[in-house]
């Protein structure tokens, strides 16, 4: 019996475990859509008839963990510039289309994000679907799971290079790199790149300058940042921004005693700061030069775009609109300028993706993202995103996805597209089958 889509992901791993363990979608050099067994044709079914979050993918791998028994998935959408690299999400779906849609959607977010970057890496993502059952806090438990997701990356033979990403911490992405080569974001102790969240923010604050020169406002100076969100990555942008000057900032955020210790932090700076809860919007309308999204994805929608009193939206979180298509137009039409969330926030992928190339101080080839000579800096790309947008009357989204996707095309100087044939490989010699596992 194939797997129904809406079925949970405890289905899936148990349709898994009577298969052995392993299961994948691929598409074929024919471009045709195959899975490696029909109890998982339903899921296969879906990727070829969405037209929404299947962008022709080249691979999806699904396995349980042996003695977690969690449901573990890398997914490869493209690999043209490099194998699919792209970060490790630990989080809960209530059905199998909701983790294999959450899966497609950010890798191949991935794909664009690392391609705008310049990065010599594909688009990937891993996803760990949470077990409510387990006690997923415990330290030993994590060190158990991120262990087998490890050795699961490995049998992939590199065609997926993960990576630090939402519910997943640096002594998580340590006990992935005790049973992979293939990660990076791993601790400096051993030889990662560590947080991220001080280069994203500084890029973040690049895409902002970048987009204010090109709306004719100057620069940061004398200007109002609103932001949702205080956490790490706003913490580092809100010290950057006052040292460009900026009037004022204002910041919410659901963690009390985070918001107590940055007042602390902040004390006498033009910085206010709010405790809100989760269903509070109200920082939407705080009237401001830029808005930032720093704390969750989805927060752009049409409860919130009506309330935003500025110009430009430009911030840290993934996924920042809702619905694509519906609520970029929304900002559109009220003459709100969107720095897509993947030309603004690529430092973090940025700051790991080459960390086996070894580190300078100061690194340069980190460095040249953050600054206004390199063609392919976070500032001159927000330009030419804005620039393309307005040439083409096309949205920001539009342009910056035009962009990407003619970027994505190309194929690594030296490697060509060996993700794929990394894929191909690994299905004929039958990763899939249980005597493989
Ligand atoms: P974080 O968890 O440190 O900060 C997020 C903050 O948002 C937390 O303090 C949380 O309490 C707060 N928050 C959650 N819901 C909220 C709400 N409804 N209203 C107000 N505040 C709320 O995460 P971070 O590392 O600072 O990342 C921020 C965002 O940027 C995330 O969406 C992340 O995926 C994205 N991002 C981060 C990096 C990085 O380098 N850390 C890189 C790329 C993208």
């Amino acid at each position: 019996m194939p797997l129904s889509p809406d079925a949970s992901p405890r289905e899936l791993i148990e349709t898994l475990r009577a298969l052995g363990g392993r299961g994948y979608i691929v598409r074929r050099a024919s471009g045709g859509i195959e899975a490696s067994h029909p109890e998982l044709e339903s899921l296969a079914q879906l990727c070829r008839e969405d037209t929404r979050d299947f962008l022709d993918h080249e691979a999806v791998f699904m396995a349980v963990g042996p003695e977690s028994g969690a449901l573990f998935g890398a997914f490869v959408h493209r690999t043209c510039r490099g194998q699919g690299a792209g970060g490790l999400r630990h989080w809960p779906y209530p059905s199998v289309e909701a983790w294999l849609r959450d899966g497609l959607r950010l890798s191949a977010g991935m794909t664009r994000k690392n391609a705008v970057a310049g990065l010599w890496w594909g688009g990937g993502k891993g996803i760990i679907a949470r077990d409510e059952t387990a006690d997923w806090r415990a330290r030993d438990y994590r060190n158990r799971l991120y262990a087998e997701y490890g050795r699961f990356v490995s049998s992939l033979q590199g065609c997926y290079v993960t990576a630090e990403d939402a519910g997943t911490t640096p002594p998580d992405m340590a006990a992935v790199f005790t049973n992979t080569r293939h990660t990076t974001c791993i601790p400096p102790d051993f030889g990662g790149s560590g947080n991220p969240s001080g280069p994203t923010a500084r890029g973040v604050i690049c895409a902002m300058e970048g987009a204010l020169d090109a709306l004719g406002r100057g620069s940061l100076a004398g200007k109002v940042v609103a932001m949702q969100g205080a956490g790490n990555v706003a913490t580092y942008m809100m010290r950057g921004l006052l040292e460009r000057k900026v009037a004022k900032i204002i910041a919410c955020d659901i963690d009390e005693r985070r918001i107590t210790m940055l007042r602390d932090e902040f004390a006498g700076a033009p910085v206010e700061l709010r405790v809100s809860t989760p269903e509070d919007i109200s920082i939407f309308a705080a009237p401001c030069d830029v808005f930032a999204p720093n704390a969750l994805g989805g927060v752009l929608n049409p409860e919130t775009i009506p309330m935003l009193q500025t110009e430009l939206v430009c911030g840290a979180a993934n996924n920042q609109l809702l619905d694509d298509r519906r609520d970029m137009q929304a900002l559109r039409d009220r003459g709100i300028t969107y720095v897509p969330d993947f030309v603004a926030n690529r430092m973090g992928i940025v700051n790991c993706a080459n960390e086996g190339y070894g580190e300078v101080h100061e690194d340069p080839a980190i460095e040249r993202h953050l600054g206004r000579e390199w063609t392919n800096s976070v500032f001159n790309a927000t330009q030419r995103v804005l620039a393309r947008a307005k040439r083409d009357h096309i949205s920001t989204a539009q342009a910056a996805n035009t962009i990407a996707d003619e970027l994505a095309a190309e194929l690594h100087p030296i490697w060509g597209h060996r993700g794929l044939q990394i894929i191909e490989s690994l299905v004929a010699q039958g990763w899939a089958r249980p005597s493989s596992n």
